[in-house]
């Protein structure tokens, strides 16, 4: 293998072809149809943004913020950060659009994120998300609705079955005030088992332990006391009025009084679609109510939740990948029959159906390319058929063949149209 720099990707990139590219194609398309059923329309935002956008809403003790983002200056002496997720940009994107005049906004997005991490099995330093979010809608129904949107799209994909939904309250302010003390008091005396990381986020963020991955961390946090335990009476009617309305989507989930977002900014629901089948890479979606960010980056004080779920994740996850189209390759033999196989094609493809027509070549090598790309159909034409108006088609997987005429092509290819996506 070259070790030439200009002849491998940067470590954690891929590239995208074949039947990966299908299975990655059909978790975007599924995301954004079923997204467009539940009324969330597509944005697409920049992929870069001022790294303050990022800095300031995923808060500067997050692993993101300290260690995986892709942040440089760009010539104009600008600091621009590649984005690590995209909830902050649609928040950036809905101020600046001045969207917040027109609430609530139902927003998909699909794309690429950005991310320094150690590169393993489902984890890429290039790797592409599906999301919704919901902006301006402070009502539990809300909650219940992305979740249950999120669901049907697993659904669809086939792979809802594999996945466990864990659901959790973060509170309000409130309550996570009051939870705040009782975590610090009870993490003050672990203090010498905690890592360096969560030394800082003690007197920074000490929420943010309950997410940390490190083992040590992990057995002091499973002493700690419940933020459930902490929740106030308003945090409490509003879960349960998430939950109520889960039911009515027929949603199921399991209670995680551990679960917690990495992120700074989410308040009351947060949750996980996680899964067994990716080794140590479980979670596939995740998310919750931000209501504090679109403020936070210098818009009205307007509420929002959402999720956002890895695509090669639920690209590894489906249980069969969408097969490739199959051809109808065109077989000319002899001078004449070349150019009219050229207008055959020409025709075949308005009509809608996927064409192979090899650019030369002898008949018999052309028919083993065609069987090569796995053609459904061969039409040979050679100066006989030409002089009667017809082709001769041959089924490729039965070897049946028989004479067609120009005329009735049409409407005998008509039942094989594939739609491509
Ligand atoms: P993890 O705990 O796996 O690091 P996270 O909490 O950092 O995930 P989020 O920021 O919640 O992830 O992103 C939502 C989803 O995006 C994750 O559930 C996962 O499916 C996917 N994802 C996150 N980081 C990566 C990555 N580096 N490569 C591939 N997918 C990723
Ligand atoms: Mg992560």
């Amino acid at each position: 293998m070259s070790t030439d720099r200009t002849a491998r990707p940067v470590r954690g990139t891929h590239d995208l072809l074949g039947e990966e590219l299908r299975r990655h194609r059909k978790v975007a398309e599924t995301g954004r149809r079923i997204a467009l059923r539940w009324g969330y329309e597509e944005i697409v935002t920049p992929i870069f943004e001022h790294t303050e956008v990022f800095a300031r809403s995923l808060g500067d003790v997050s692993d993101i913020v300290t260690k995986e983002m892709y942040t440089f200056t760009d010539r104009g002496g600008d600091s621009i950060t590649l984005r690590p997720e995209n909830t902050a940009g649609v928040c950036r994107a809905v101020i600046t659009l001045g969207l917040t005049q027109n609430l609530p906004q139902k927003l998909f997005y699909y794309g690429p994120m950005f991310r320094y991490e150690r590169p393993q099995k489902g984890r890429l330093r290039q790797f592409h998300q599906i999301g919704i979010e919901c902006i301006g809608a402070p009502e539990p129904l809300a909650d219940a609705e992305v979740i249950a949107a999120g669901a049907h799209i697993l659904e669809e994909l086939g792979v809802l079955e594999a996945t466990t939904l864990e659901l959790n309250s973060l509170g309000d302010a409130e309550s996570r005030a009051r939870y705040r003390e009782a975590l610090v008091r009870y993490l003050e005396g672990h203090r010498a088992r905690l890592s360096a990381d969560s030394l800082l986020r003690l007197e920074r963020n000490p929420l943010r332990i309950l997410d940390s991955k490190d083992e040590g961390d992990r057995a002091v946090i499973a002493g700690a006391p419940l933020l459930e335990e902490h929740l106030n009476e308003a945090s409490r009617s509003f879960f349960a009025r998430v939950e109520e309305a889960l039911a009515r989507f027929g949603v199921r989930w399991k209670r995680n009084p551990r679960l917690v977002r990495g992120l700074d900014y989410y308040t009351h629901t947060a949750f996980e679609f996680t899964t067994d089948r990716l080794g140590a890479q479980g979670a596939v979606m995740a998310g919750g109510r931000y209501d504090g960010l679109v403020r936070t980056l210098g818009g009205p004080d307007v509420p929002g939740v959402g999720w956002a779920a890895g695509v090669e994740r639920l690209a590894l996850l489906l249980p069969e990948a969408p097969p490739a189209p199959r051809p109808i390759a065109i077989v000319p033999i002899g001078e004449a029959a070349e150019a009219e196989a050229l207008t055959l094609a020409c025709a075949l493809r308005r009509e809608g159906h996927v064409v192979e027509l090899a650019f030369k070549g002898r008949p018999g090598q052309r028919l083993k390319r065609a069987d090569r790309l796995g053609a459904r159909l061969a039409l040979s034409l050679g100066e006989s058929e030409l002089a009667r108006g017809v082709v001769r088609l041959r089924e490729l997987d039965t070897g049946r063949e028989e004479e067609v005429a120009r005329t009735d092509l049409t409407a005998r290819l008509l039942p094989l149209i594939v739609t491509i996506s």
